[in-house]
């Protein structure tokens, strides 16, 4: 999953990277609001974090142009706990608002909720070919028994799960898998892929040729 962070405050803004790392999320960031617009405008995220008071554009501006071509979910960090803020949020089209200062571990939970939403699965956990998702765990279980998996195998098979019966080309999934500060290999997601298979079975991820990979 790939996550874009808005924020110009050095301190927070390192904080949040860190806390979504951790999670092994890829994440772009932005300290200025034109430059967090265009990076908002040109991938398909799968969740934006968007802080207000921002220099060059404020996040309600980006919000608003933003809406006019996607629908990425927007989690908005608000200034203070202005109850004017949180609607102005709301009704522009923010899925949900964090006031400062506020707990990572909050964050989190409302990212995985925002990007669980987005991908039209509400619930937190996803069963499918015999394996149990848990994506608030963020593991993969089959009989009762947890799978190990590496954190980009199942950032990939978390990311098929969402859009399952979907195939996924590789370009969306190197997209939505790394971020603008990694690099990337072009035969690396064979490697995952044939990984995930050895662990899950090899009827678990389809390949289409020249598509890409589904799950059915
Ligand atoms: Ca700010």
């Amino acid at each position: 999953m790939r996550i874009l962070v808005i924020e110009d405050e050095p301190d927070l803004l390192a904080g949040i990277v860190r806390a979504l790392r951790d999670e092994d999320y890829a994440v772009d960031t932005a300290v200025e609001g034109v430059d967090g617009l265009f990076k908002a405008e040109s991938w398909a995220y799968d969740a934006i974090l968007l802080d207000i008071m921002l220099p060059g554009m404020d996040g309600w501006e980006i919000l608003r142009r933003l809406r006019q071509t996607r629908k990425t979910p927007v989690l908005v960090l608000t200034a203070r706990d202005a109850i004017r803020d949180r609607v102005r949020g709301l009704d522009g089209g923010a899925d949900d608002y964090l006031t400062k200062p506020f707990d990572l571990a909050e964050m989190l939970a409302r990212v995985r909720a925002l990007i669980r939403r987005g991908a039209g699965k509400p619930l937190p956990r996803i069963e499918l070919r015999g394996a149990e998702i848990d994506l608030g765990g963020r593991t993969v279980a089959r009989a009762g028994e947890t799978v190990p998996l590496t954190p980009r195998e199942y950032a990939l098979v978390e990311y098929l799960a969402l859009h399952r019966g979907q195939v996924i080309s590789r370009t969306e999934l190197y997209d939505h898998l790394f971020g603008e500060d990694d690099d990337t290999m072009s035969n690396l997601l064979d490697v995952h892929v044939s990984n995930i298979r050895k662990k899950l079975g090899h009827d678990f991820i389809a390949t289409r040729r020249g598509h890409g990979y589904c799950i059915e």
